[in-house]
Parts: structure tokens; sequence; C-alpha cells
């Protein structure tokens, strides 16, 4: 299949070109049409799929299908995801598929000022991607309307339940038009009774979409356990990382405390190494990330919600330091690893107790 037979305007298809693709992913062949004609839909797909370009393309699409007048502050898309680093990365999508077309987007996510937000809104934004804290401080100044919303994209949504935005939720699909009035798309790695609940609420006779679950399709990730002591982790670690010539290392661990701690350590064995986590800045966050993405730092040190929708081009390597406690963690932290066609490693350090 093509992305030309899936019907995507001329703009479009110029920046799905620019940007090397060559076909649709499995999660976009299936999304895209639906979400062309206009249908709800309830997509399985981890990070790592293209589900992101599969909601973007689409609703570029419609927007400049149907161009309408809109007044400052009413958004005419609205794109609600967990972490600001996806909300981030979903906007920079937005921006590059949508390069040769005119439409405005913007960003809101908490522990920025919020007055460039406010600026921003004010002068029209037709797209804008947002986490729930911080669109809900919007809506209270009112300075952002949400009674227009044609298309709403839940993204990530299991992770948003469980970082407990359920109040936030609602409290947002209150501002927003009747769910037969507006078309909702939602993408969850995973369909607890939770998510099929929401769903039910949100969604208007959705059509299911599922592609291969990750861990089944991605078979280019190598998954290793090394049986080691607690204490010998971080030794072996460095070994694997020194001997291995390891240039991009994503390493998992389960605390704050312990990623800082982990940091420092691999730094005084020689390897550069930083640690990323929600008590950092975002000015943090974002220096950590640009600094290993442009290998200036070989390890990152990561929490579980830190890491949630980072998008490394090629990363080759993760490591479990320490097993997370529920298997969706453990997918969704491999799933750093092999994207997009590229092979990786995902190595798991497994203590006596962790068995
Ligand atoms: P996502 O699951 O949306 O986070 O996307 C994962 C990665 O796949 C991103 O780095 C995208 O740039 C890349 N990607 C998305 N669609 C395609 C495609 N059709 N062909 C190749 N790479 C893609």
């Amino acid at each position: 299949m093509s992305f030309e037979s899936l019907g995507l305007s001329a703009e479009l298809l110029r920046a799905i070109s620019e940007q090397g693709y060559t076909e649709p992913t499995p999660i976009q062949s299936k999304a895209i049409p639906l979400v062309l004609q206009g249908k709800d839909i309830m997509a399985g797909a981890q990070t790592g799929t293209g589900k992101t370009a599969g909601f973007t393309l689409p609703i570029l699409h419609l927007l400049s299908d149907r161009p309408v007048e809109r007044r400052p502050r009413q958004v005419r898309v609205l794109v609600l995801a967990p972490t600001r680093e996806l909300a981030a990365q979903v906007a920079e999508s937005v921006e590059t598929y949508g390069r040769h077309l005119p439409h405005r987007a913007a960003v809101v996510f908490g522990g920025v000022n919020i007055n460039p937000q406010i600026s921003r809104l004010r002068g029209g934004v037709e797209i804008l991607i947002a986490t729930p804290g911080r669109l809900l401080d919007h809506v209270q100044r009112k300075t952002v309307d949400l009674s227009q919303v044609e298309m709403l994209v839940l993204d990530e949504a299991d992770r948003m339940l469980d970082m407990g935005f359920i109040h936030d939720i609602r409290r947002i699909m209150k501002c927003l038009p009747d769910k037969n009035q507006r078309q909702s798309l939602l993408f969850s790695a995973t369909f607890s009774n939770e998510i099929q609940q929401l769903a039910n609420q949100l969604l208007n006779r959705p059509e299911l979409v599922e592609v291969a679950r990750r861990n089944a399709t991605v078979e280019l990730i190598e998954q290793v356990v090394h049986p080691v002591d607690k204490n010998r982790k971080r030794e072996l670690l460095s070994h694997l990382v020194g001997a291995g010539y390891w240039q991009q290392v994503l390493v998992f661990m389960r605390t704050k405390h312990g990623a800082n701690r982990l940091a420092r350590q691999l730094e005084t064995d020689g390897l550069s190494a930083t640690a990323i986590h929600g008590n950092k800045t975002q000015a943090a966050r974002t220096r950590a990330l640009a600094d290993f993405k442009q290998g200036r730092v070989r390890v990152l040190v990561a929490t579980d919600i830190a890491a949630r929708g980072l998008d490394i081009d090629q990363l080759p390597h993760v490591v479990n330091y320490e097993l997370p406690n529920v298997p969706e963690d453990y997918v969704h932290r491999i799933g750093r690893t092999g994207r997009a066609g590229h092979e990786g490693t995902a190595v798991s350090l497994v203590s006596p107790a962790e068995r």
C-alpha cells in the first residue's frame, strides 16, 4: 500500500516524502482511511508504531478540506497527551507533516511559564496539543475555548488513566461539544476495563483498529536477561556499556532518587550519563534529552513516567536496571528501541529478589 492510495492531499504527500517515508505503517494504513471518513476510532497502538502520523495526517487533511472561520481562542482540534514530552513530540509531528499547510498549532503543558502560551492562543490556534492539567488552567482563565472542537484525540489514554488524569479528562469533556457533534480518536497500548469505560463515554460508535502488539511484531528487539546480584548491577552495566562500545543507552530505574544516584555513579566509572525524571525542570529534561540525542551523553537514566513518549530515532540499547512492576511498563520500556524498522537490544538485569 502507498500513501498516495490513502487519499491524502498533495501537500501532505510532499511532507511525507520529505520525511523519507515510503509506505504507511500498519496502524497508518488502517487508521487513516477511517479518520478521513469521519469515523471515531479506538486504536490499540503503542509508541513506535507510527500512530502519531496515523492521526496527525488525516486530521490535517480534514482541517484543510473544510476551512471555517473561528474566533481566536476557539480551537478546532484538541490532542490530549499524558506527558510534556509526548505533547511536545506530537506538536513536532504536526509541524513536520503540516509544513506545507497554513494551520496554526500550539502546545501547552505545565512546568513552564503560562504567559507565552496565552499569547499564542490569543493569536488564534486551530490545533492544540495539551497535557490535561495545564489545559484546565487555560480553561479556567478563559484563554482557550473548547466549545467548537471538531476533533478530539486522546493519545496514550491508558497512561493518562495510570497517571490519575481521569477527573481532569472528565472536566475537559464537559467543555467540548457532545460526542456525536465531534470526531474522537482514542489511542491506547492496553485495553483495560477502565479504558473500555472511558471509550464508551467518549466515543461515538467507534471502529476498532488493532495492529499486532508491539512486543509481538518487534522481533527486531532482542531481549536478554542477565541474572546478577543487586549490588553488582552497576559494575555489570558499566562493563556492558564499555566493553560493548554501546554509544547510546537508555537505562530504566524505578525511582527518581535511584536514577540520580546511578547517573552519578556511572560518571565516576567514566561513562557520560545524565538522569531524566519528573523532579527535574522542563528545561533540564529538554537539555538532558537533547544531549543524549546528539551523542554528548552516552547513558540516559530514566524513570518510567519521564521516559513515556520519548522518541529517539534508532535507539540501539535499552536496559532495565530494575524490572518494572507491571508488564505494560516492560513493553513500553523496551519499545524505546527497535523502532521504525531498526534493530535493538533490551537487556534486563535481574537480581534474585526480582525473579
Ligand atoms: P510514533 O509511534 O508515532 O511515535 O512513531 C514512531 C517513529 O516512526 C517516529 O520516529 C516516526 O518519525 C516514524 N514513522 C512514522 N511513520 C513512518 C512511516 N510510514 N515510515 C517510516 N517511519 C515512520
